[in-house]
């Protein structure tokens, strides 16, 4: 029902951009290009940019997808010149879509202003119109924060003069928020992703860390972990194309440089972006994400220029490369099946490295006029070019087996909807049934004791598996895995994956146990449980004769009978979610 009403949506706004092409009376110079490179849009000036466009040129249509925190709608922007409602967002379309993401953190504007006029010059014939490749952008994600304007947040940044800040409506941070979905943003995020089904995915940033010659670098999703043809193609072609086109234009890009309070010059590592990243989330449904992360310290002109230009490059290479990247991905989506090994967590390899040749500053430890102790300082007067050690690879550090579907008790509907908001398939049984199906009891874990996004979340979490025959209750919802949400599905659904919706604080109800004995009670059921089971009373005895401490410990020991009892409750620590075949 929800879909239908959101399809209906887009026919009613896209029909009201189908007018004919009006005189060009709306100036497009944007608040970026009227400062000479000083000042973001605002909020309502960018959706009006946008509505403008729409309304001046055919090629250009804008949606409203679903609410954000802030109460503003989310919106999503396309350039499509041979545009029908059936190609633009069906599965079956010819063209491959990218999508931009831009002011996930609203202080890191670049992406904002350069993509309003990427779409401006792609509109106005400024640009060659991409043959293969559907454009649609997000003209700003974080609304509230980017409603939350001032000029200090980004304390570290170089412009703009004033700009949105990096928590939404609530304080989340969205760039943490895609699997949790906490947010509205991150729900309408969820429901935008599954419609157009994106190939291709560019979330726009400003980095944060050290300081080195360079005003772009990229941060692809992790390719080893996206997997298959198409991580090879982002490291073997794609990359390469995109840092030889941006020096062909004069820009030179380096992979994000991941380090924090000291200097890039002894290697840094390719950042791991899990699933509660815009780019880890978009991987787990085989679409290739980049993080465009452009220097802090360069001039916001600069910065803006270098975004535009990169995401130009970008669309030429995606628009080329067109039929190879629907190749790769249609066999991504084929990647994993029921039965096979899939990895639930990764670790760097650094046995296989990459030398760049890097472009930093010389930096040195000097005192601190503030605090006495010594301080890093960088000196942009001597710049370098040095090789550097590059640990771009990571290795499966643990996996499981895919079973053939997932078995979810009718209570945890609230699961359920955070799955279907993401495209995922789920059935409900149709009657009662026993199966022979795989349980998880958790069997230790450990939980965040700081807030985190919301959440104080657990990592860390090991399970043991028990084979038992399960009733299936009809009305239970089954997940089957053999969808293109397969990944997702995993990830979020295996305890010990690292973004499992277990780790977010999802089961936490089964972590507590609800019942409990009187001991003085328990004693003459205690004493009778040991007398009827002479097994359980020489595993009894054994115990207290190998441990002290339990055998110093009256409680301990009725609670060690009451736990191997019919009477302990069997939701304690039984992870609900059961798997069944592969
Ligand atoms: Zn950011």
């Amino acid at each position: 029902m929800k879909k239908f009403n959101i399809l209906l949506l887009f026919f009613v706004i896209l029909i009201s951009c189908q007018s004919d092409k009006k005189e060009n009376s709306f100036d497009f110079t944007t608040t970026f290009e009227h400062s000479e490179g000083t000042e973001t849009a605002t909020y309502q000036e960018v959706i009006e940019f946008y509505n403008q466009l729409a309304e001046h040129y055919r090629s250009v249509a804008i949606y409203e997808m679903g609410k954000t925190d802030s109460g503003e709608p989310l919106h999503l922007v396309t350039f499509n010149p041979d545009r029908s409602f059936e190609s633009e967002f069906s599965s079956d379309r010819d063209k491959n879509i990218l999508l931009i993401n831009n002011g996930i953190h609203p202080g890191e504007s670049d992406g904002i202003d350069a993509s309003m006029m990427l779409f401006r010059d792609l509109a106005q014939n400024e640009i060659d119109t991409p043959k293969n490749t559907i454009i649609a952008v997000i003209p700003v994600y974080n609304i509230g924060g980017a409603l939350n304007r001032n000029g200090y947040s980004r304390a570290n940044q170089n412009g703009p003069i004033e700009y949105g800040f990096r928590g939404n409506a609530r304080n989340y941070n969205l760039n943490r928020d895609f699997i949790k979905a906490d947010t509205r943003n991150a729900q309408s995020f969820n429901e935008i992703f599954k419609t157009v089904r994106p190939q291709l995915f560019i979330d726009n940033h400003v980095s944060n860390g050290a300081d080195y010659q360079y005003t772009l670098t990229h941060l692809f999703t992790q390719h080893d972990k996206l997997g298959g043809d198409l991580g090879n193609y982002i490291n073997e072609s794609l990359m390469h194309q995109l840092e030889d086109s941006l020096k062909q234009k004069d820009w030179d890009l380096t992979p994000y440089v991941n380090v924090f309070n000291r200097t890039p010059d002894r290697g840094f590592s390719q950042f791991l972006d899990n699933p509660r990243y815009s780019t880890g989330y978009t991987a787990l449904f085989n679409t290739l994400g980049l993080m465009v992360e452009t220097h802090m310290l360069k001039p916001y002109k600069q910065r803006v220029e270098g975004t535009y230009e990169l995401m130009r490059s970008f669309i030429e290479i995606a628009d080329k490369d067109a039929s190879k990247i629907k190749e790769y991905y249609n066999k991504n989506l084929e990647l994993y099946s029921p039965g096979d090994t899939y990895p639930i967590a990764w670790e760097l390899d650094s046995t296989k490295t990459t030398t760049l040749n890097f472009k930093g500053y010389e930096a040195e430890m000097i005192p601190s006029q503030v605090t006495g102790m010594s301080r890093l300082k960088y000196d942009t007067t001597k710049p370098y070019n040095r090789p550097v050690t590059y640990y771009n690879h990571y290795k499966q550090k643990k996996t499981v087996t895919i079973p053939e579907y997932y078995v979810i008790p009718t209570g945890y509907w609230n699961v359920v909807l955070t799955l279907r908001s993401s495209g995922i398939r789920v059935e409900r049984s149709q009657k009662d049934t026993i199966v022979h199906a795989e349980v998880y009891k958790i069997d230790s874990y450990e939980t965040s004791r700081s807030a985190y996004e919301g959440h104080y979340p657990h990592y860390n979490t090991k399970v043991i598996v028990n084979m038992e025959d399960v009733t299936i209750e009809k009305g239970d919802y089954l997940v089957r895995t053999d969808q293109n949400g397969l990944r997702y599905i995993i990830e979020t659904l295996e305890p010990e994956a690292v973004d499992s919706f277990f780790n977010w604080n999802f089961f936490d109800a089964i972590l507590q146990q609800k019942e409990y004995f009187s001991p003085y009670v328990w004693e003459e059921i205690a004493l009778e449980q040991l007398e009827s089971d002479p097994d359980l009373k020489q595993e009894f005895e054994n115990k207290k004769n190998s441990d002290p401490a339990f055998s110093g410990n009256w409680y301990m020991q009725l609670d060690w009978i009451y736990k191997r009892s019919p009477y302990y409750e069997r939701s304690h620590l039984r992870y609900p979610v059961v798997r069944v075949g592969g």
